[in-house]
């Protein structure tokens, strides 16, 4: 049975209860944001309905009742009105390619099916000339991203990192550079023997924009030490990525689920974001990363659901109310459930990607890339406006 709208609580058509930040557009003229789905949701989410109607910040509670609540419908609901009054009907995405300069990592993430070891035949260090020759060849001018991460090696000096860096931007001086984790660059700073503060100013000189928001995984202490420990822990990456807002680098945010953290872990993930994000206001967007565990230590856990995909997009995107952006990642929900998740909260479904290793290693199923045509025309099947954009969220462009 529909349940009426309070009458003052949603907002007028073409604003946002939310504020909006400078890379969130707002509905189109004559697109009115998804009300009616509103009237449908389950008596248990009318409090949650009429804070997000309200424009206020969810509770750790109301979060744990997203995650329970067999709604899963009213959940998605929720975000997307969330999400269509901030962006409309658009859903960005980008022309960009990655870059994995090296898999040979001093750690052994028992989620990862990338790292190797140096003497592994596999193994791979690009130099800079190998680098240089792959742009040339594999990258075009019209490219707008090359997102460069690779594993911790343990003795590339620091020069390395600003050749690259240098490589990219002498040969394509139009691409944006988003590279290094939280946590390559904490071990960059630990080889160039110098501050963080420092060497973030020294890699922008070389050619770095911004940065890409993985490696914090789940922020919890538990599942750090039972899945990744030794590598940079929960504080210490809320603390690097501190300051490399500081330094006035714009960063995502990333959020590895679907392993063994409990859905209190991925909140309290969620909320110790949202805190970040508040004093720095640095996230550009959030990511949640389905995990998939082909080739790792994990294998016997099996792949999460597609519903759990939508759920956590959907919770994500109502808990993170002062992150412009959430990303439905095609490569690791597959090309359906990012469908999907783009009437689930999400805006944007990244990009063409063209050469994707990380996942691809753990057994991923979709493409190695997709051309910007066929990035279009998945997302108008879904029933969306494709808008090519540049990594910093300017659109530049409607597709098709
Ligand atoms: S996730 Fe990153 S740090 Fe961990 S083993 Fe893999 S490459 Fe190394």
């Amino acid at each position: 049975m529909p349940t009426a709208l309070p009458a003052d609580l949603a907002a007028p058509l073409g604003t946002s209860p939310y504020p909006l930040a400078p890379s969130n557009p707002g509905p189109a003229d004559g697109f009115a944001p998804s009300l009616a789905a509103l009237q449908l949701i389950s008596a248990e989410l009318i409090p949650i309905r009429d804070k997000v109607l309200r424009g206020e910040r969810l509770t750790y509670e109301d979060g744990q009742l997203l995650f329970a609540t067999p709604d899963l419908n009213g959940t998605g609901a929720l975000a997307n009105y969330l999400t269509e009054t901030r962006n409309g009907n658009r859903t960005t995405f980008t022309y960009n390619r990655h870059l994995n300069y090296t898999n040979v990592c001093q750690y052994k993430c028992m989620f990862c099916a990338f790292r190797r070891d140096g003497d592994e035949d596999d193994a791979v260090v690009m130099s800079p000339e190998f680098v240089r020759e792959k742009l040339r060849t594999e990258f075009t001018d019209t490219m707008k991203e090359v997102h460069v991460v690779g594993g911790i090696h343990p003795s590339l000096p620091y020069e390395y990192y600003l050749e690259l860096l240098r490589t990219i931007k002498s040969e394509r001086p139009n691409l944006h550079v988003k590279g290094f984790t939280m946590i390559e660059l904490d071990e960059i700073a630990r080889l160039a023997g110098k501050p963080i503060e420092e060497v973030l100013l020294e890699l922008r000189e070389a050619g770095l924009d911004s940065c890409p928001g993985g490696g914090a995984e789940v922020l919890s202490p538990r599942v750090h030490k039972k899945l990744y420990n030794g590598k940079l822990p929960p504080e210490r990456w809320l603390e690097t990525t501190r300051k490399v807002h500081a330094a006035g680098y714009k960063t995502n945010a990333t959020m590895l689920f679907g392993h063994i953290e409990s859905t209190d872990e991925r909140l309290d993930h969620l909320v110790q974001l949202r805190a970040l994000q508040d004093e720095t206001g640095g996230f550009m967007q959030f990511i949640p990363l389905v995990f998939h565990p082909d080739n790792t230590p994990l294998q016997r856990l099996g792949k999460t659901t597609g519903t759990d995909s939508l759920r956590t997009i959907a919770v994500s995107r109502l808990m993170l109310d002062d992150f412009p952006h959430v990303k439905a990642y095609w490569i690791m929900t597959g090309i359906k459930i990012a469908q999907i998740a783009l009437h689930f909260g999400a805006d944007d479904i990244d990009g063409t990607v063209v050469e994707e290793h990380i996942t691809h290693d753990a057994g991923a199923t979709t493409p190695q890339g997709l051309t910007t045509s066929q990035m279009a025309a998945l997302i108008h099947e879904a029933g969306r406006v494709p808008v090519l954009r540049d990594t910093l969220y300017q659109e530049l462009e409607v597709v098709g």
